[in-house]
């Protein structure tokens, strides 16, 4: 069994952003010498989180971020705020239910997703960042 950290960059806006960076994870694995194994897909951070979505303009620029709205809405009386001064209780909350990282199979080289089931970083922070995505490929 061999262990490998790919990783990449990715440059994203603040309130639910979400960007499709399934060939960038596919690379990864491309470039890792590994052909049957899994890739865990990380963000180091609070207020990001990956997952994953059919990515069409439906889905990626209204439902999701009208249904997360709906649900941790950014203004709102969020304690966060007294702590540090800062607007981002919305995107630390998202960032807990969502989580920070997700584990995909792949066999013979190829991530296995559906035809139409692309994965995705979300950013739910207050403001634009430069994230660092981990992919942690197990395999042989
Ligand atoms: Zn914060």
């Amino acid at each position: 069994m061999t262990v490998k950290l790919k990783t990449f960059e990715i440059k994203s806006n603040p309130f639910c952003d979400l960007i499709d960076i399934t060939t960038q994870v596919q690379n990864a694995v491309n470039n890792s010498d590994i052909t049957n194994g899994i890739v865990n897909v990380h963000v180091a951070g609070s207020t990001g989180a990956i997952s994953t979505i059919e990515y069409e303009p439906g889905l990626v620029q209204n439902d999701i971020k009208e249904f997360l709205e709906k649900i941790m809405p950014y203004k709102y009386d969020y304690k966060h705020h007294r702590t540090w001064g800062d607007h981002n209780g919305s995107g630390h909350v998202r960032s807990f239910l969502i989580k920070t990282s997700e584990t995909f199979p792949f066999h013979n080289g190829k991530l296995i997703l559906g035809t139409w089931q692309q994965i995705i970083f979300c950013e739910f922070d207050e403001k634009p960042r430069h994230r660092t995505i981990y992919c942690q490929i197990i395999g042989e």
